[in-house]
């Protein structure tokens, strides 16, 4: 099996133009100093010694602002400093993540040249009233555009999304996911809206006119989010807010849906609902066979799904097999 591994290189955006009502990235870019050229190739390099020789495909990610709303000229910079080793064969690609405003043909004719090939768009979402309410700055329409021109150039697209944004419901969110898929997008990131220290979002939040998700709400919603995502070709790639994204630690995070263990949590409740259905037996013992890198999910975050079971059998074991490779071939055994 082919093992995927992504180098992120962190290039702060200095002068975005935009206001989103939930970023406080000028603030933070502000503390945050570019890497220099070396930095980065020191980045890479590090990097490139921890990674197991073998069957695997490794990407040079640049993160942290919209790439492409550099200036020319610094992003054939930065993309010159990634090119030799796609060109060597160390790595095999290299992605970026940009608004939809940012794509024009003159930044994917460079894009091209210099090897890129992934580019993550953060659309948010497909609902034009939750872009305007969200300050964001751009309609689905330019998504879409966007997401097209992408594609006919034979880069990969990725569609991230964000949940819990001003005027957002779980039917809007769905409908993002939907879109999303029709896009031809590849793969995708959900993020649930939190309340970040002096942004717009503070503001209203202070004021009581804006509310975000609680964490069980955000739970549910991914967890319908995935499982439409599951019958896509769309790969999740991410569930939640890392803590390493920063703006979740110290003092700026006010409100909202963080947890570290945000995928986790989903994942028990994906779980909770397949094995709810199996019917209790006080007097017997139940034994759940489950996929092995789902193992942990099945038993759930601090162990609730087997809890819940154990209030339904006498004793519960969860078992790992390495032929069960959907969860929904799980079985069970009461005896
Ligand atoms: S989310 Fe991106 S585009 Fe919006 S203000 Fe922050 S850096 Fe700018």
């Amino acid at each position: 099996m082919i093992k995927h591994f992504t180098i992120p290189v962190f290039i702060p955006e200095l002068a975005c133009p935009f206001q989103c009502a939930f970023c406080n990235q000028r603030k933070i870019s502000g503390h945050i100093a570019v890497p220099s050229g070396d930095e980065i190739l020191n980045i890479i390099k590090s990097h490139l010694k921890t990674f197991p020789s073998g069957n695997k495909h490794v990407e040079i990610g640049f993160f942290g602002g919209s790439f492409t709303g550099m200036p020319l000229k610094e992003q054939e910079y930065f993309l010159s400093l990634a090119k030799p080793f796609k060109d060597s064969g160390e790595i095999q690609g290299i992605r970026l993540s940009t608004r939809p405003d940012y794509i024009n043909n003159d930044v994917l004719e460079l894009l091209k040249k210099y090897g890129v090939t992934s580019i993550e768009l953060g659309a948010q979402s497909f609902d034009n009233e939750v872009l305007k309410k969200s300050y964001r700055g751009h309609t689905t329409a330019q998504t879409e555009v966007a997401s097209e021109m992408i594609l006919k150039n034979g880069f990969k697209l990725g569609l991230q999304m964000m949940i819990g944004l001003p005027g957002d419901t779980l039917e809007k969110a769905l409908f993002t996911a939907r879109k999303i898929a029709d896009s031809g997008a590849s793969c995708t990131r959900i993020y649930p809206t939190v309340v970040i220290k002096d942004t717009a979002m503070h503001q209203w939040y202070k004021k009581g006119s804006y509310k975000p998700l609680s964490l069980e709400e955000a739970v549910t919603w991914s967890k319908h989010l995935l499982l439409f995502f599951e019958k896509t070709p769309v790969k999740v790639i991410r569930t939640g807010l890392h803590p390493s994204e920063g703006l979740v630690t110290g003092d700026e995070l006010i409100a909202g849906p963080f947890h570290p263990s945000f995928k986790e949590l989903v994942m028990t409740e994906i779980w909770y609902d397949l094995l709810n259905k199996i019917p209790g037996n006080k007097e017997k013992e139940l034994t759940v066979s489950v996929p092995e890198k789902e193992l942990n999910f099945a038993v759930g975050y601090r162990a609730k799904n087997k809890k819940m079971l154990l209030k339904k059998f006498k004793n519960v074991k969860f078992k790992p097999s390495g032929n069960i490779k959907h969860r929904a071939q799980f079985t069970f055994e009461i005896y």
